[in-house]
């Protein structure tokens, strides 16, 4: 495993998803080190003397693929005092530093795996996504939920997912649903359905049949995870098949 190195990078874009959700890219000044899908870096604002002490950061799931390390991406959303900062002060050009990588949130790839993420949560598993192989003797689920289907990222990532791998499956949940993108996405591959509300361990379970047995990952704000783990255990997940990207 690599050491955490810390990076000057610069803005190379951002995107912006609506309700205050972002996509950044970075350009780092070097190559980043080797990093497994799912693990996360801490970003700062404020300039960084290597002789001083590391300034107040935030950390978020490496959304980019470990095969290219000259870029990073991360996705975010506005929650509090520091990702409004970030909100206010990143614009393209604009330098931060990193430190990665760090985390030990990584799906075991020889399994089927159950993958539920909420928001911006998706990051955590996007890096696994764009490496997944066909294989035809494991599955892999993922349960998205996001307040509104604007707000489903990554869209290209899963429809090309579900184009070239026949064991990958999803299912969106949307607080707000919007017909136009239920007969969107009934028109991908393996035609993925969008249910109205929040992510639903119940749905969730029905949908994969007993699937249970499977390795449970979650990721997703503190919230959503508290909610969804009691609801996972209340209908008989045992708490060691549950993975959680904990989100403090
Ligand atoms: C493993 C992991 C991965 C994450 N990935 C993502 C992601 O991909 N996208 C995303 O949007 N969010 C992600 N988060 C959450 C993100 O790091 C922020 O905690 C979240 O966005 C809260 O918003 P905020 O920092 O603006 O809130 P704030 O109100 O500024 O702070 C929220 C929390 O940060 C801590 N905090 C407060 N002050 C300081 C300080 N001076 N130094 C250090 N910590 C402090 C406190 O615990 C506080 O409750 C991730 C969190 C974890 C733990």
């Amino acid at each position: 495993m690599s050491m955490p190195r810390k990076i000057r990078c610069a803005v190379a874009g951002i995107t912006d998803h609506g309700d205050r959700v972002y996509t950044v890219d970075l350009e780092p000044a070097v190559p980043v080190p080797a990093f497994r899908p799912g693990q996360f870096l801490h970003l700062t604002v404020d300039d960084y003397d290597p002789a001083g002490f590391w300034p107040e950061s935030r950390v978020f799931s490496i959304a980019s693929s470990p095969k290219h390390r000259d870029r990073l991406r991360l996705c975010y959303a506005v929650k509090g005092r520091y990702t409004a900062r970030m909100e206010a002060e990143l614009v393209p050009g604009r330098a931060v530093w990193v430190k990665l990588p760090y985390g030990d949130f990584v799906i075991d790839s020889s399994q089927d795996a159950v993958l539920l993420a909420g928001g911006t949560g998706l990051t955590a598993f996007t890096a696994f996504l764009e490496n997944l192989e066909p294989d035809p003797c494991r599955s892999v689920f993922l349960a998205y939920g996001a307040r509104t289907p604007a707000l489903f990222l990554f869209q290209d990532l899963l429809r090309a997912r579900l184009e070239t791998v026949p064991g990958f499956s999803v299912l969106f949940f949307a607080e707000t649903p919007d017909p136009g993108f239920s007969e969107a996405v009934a028109g991908w591959p393996r035609s993925p359905r969008c249910l109205a509300g929040r992510l639903d361990a119940g749905r969730i379970l029905q949908e994969l049949n007993a699937g249970a047995s499977r390795a449970v990952y979650l990721s997703g704000p503190p919230a959503m995870l508290t909610a969804l783990t009691m609801d996972l255990r209340a209908k008989g997940v045992p708490a060691g098949q549950i993975r959680i990207d904990a989100w403090e």
